[in-house]
């Protein structure tokens, strides 16, 4: 955890002098929440969610993105189990996975989630979902 502290700290200290943007690739969502201002949550190689650091962390929306934020220990949550875990497991590369990806994960998949895959579209502004929950909120 030191040494890890000590990269970014490294990491943000270059930023700054370079004027530049990093881009993380990271499952460590404590360094997504410390280290950045927009996410993009991927599943299966693709984008499902991307928003404001803060409001993904706040209302997450794509139930992918709510599952990783439940699935995080957290000491102390009152009423529920210390880490809820997301069902199910990551498919294999040869498996062919109709409509939406995480539709066998999903615990809100529709009948339509297991036909067609939904977009990546803009539901509230700067904040992109693909998932047909909010297939008519789109702006
Ligand atoms: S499209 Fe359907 S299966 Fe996919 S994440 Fe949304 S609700 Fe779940």
């Amino acid at each position: 955890m030191t040494v890890q502290a000590q990269i970014l700290d490294l990491m943000n200290q270059l930023k700054d002098d370079f004027h530049s943007t990093i881009v993380l690739i990271t499952h460590n969502l404590g360094v997504v929440s410390q280290m950045t201002s927009k996410v993009a949550v991927m599943y299966l190689g693709e984008i499902v969610e991307f928003a404001d650091t803060r409001d993904l962390f706040h209302e997450p929306m794509h139930p992918y993105s709510v599952g990783l934020l439940n699935s995080v220990p957290v000491l102390g949550r009152k009423g529920q189990k210390i880490l809820i875990p997301i069902p199910g497991m990551v498919p294999t590369p040869t498996e062919i996975i109709p409509g939406c990806p995480f539709q066998p994960r999903c615990d809100k998949a529709m009948s339509i989630c297991r036909e067609r895959q939904p977009n990546l579209l803009e539901h509230k502004p700067g904040r992109l979902v693909a998932c047909w929950l909010y297939e008519d909120e789109t702006i």
